[in-house]
């Protein structure tokens, strides 16, 4: 995907942050994802929103840099400072890790 970027300025700075980011990142997911996840099936259960606890799983969830997808409207295709409404002008779009479907919903 990297190689498709007219830009690479932006996914090298997101790719050396996310590594950097690695350890804090693994011990804060095994700290807080327990929590968080019997807290959205709490949620779902009782059909309320809750925009922390969505946040932070998406924080935790995000991918590495390897499976990040390029944006589908400009196709990478971000030199020159063009702004795009699918990226923001990144060229490239963050994944989410597949959840396991024995953490997606717990009990309690
Ligand atoms: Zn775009």
């Amino acid at each position: 995907m990297r190689d498709h970027l007219e830009d690479k300025r932006a996914f090298d700075r997101d790719a050396i942050v996310y590594r950097r980011l690695g350890k804090a990142r693994h011990d804060f997911r095994g700290l807080a994802k327990e929590l968080l996840l019997k807290t959205r099936a709490k949620n779902i259960t009782d059909r309320v929103s809750s925009p922390h606890t969505t946040m932070t799983l998406a924080v935790l969830d995000v991918d590495h840099p390897k499976c990040w997808l390029l944006c589908s409207y400009c196709g990478g295709r971000n030199g020159n400072g063009i702004t795009c409404e699918g990226c923001s002008g990144c060229g490239y779009k963050l994944n989410r890790m597949e959840i396991p479907k024995s953490q997606q919903s717990t009990n309690t």
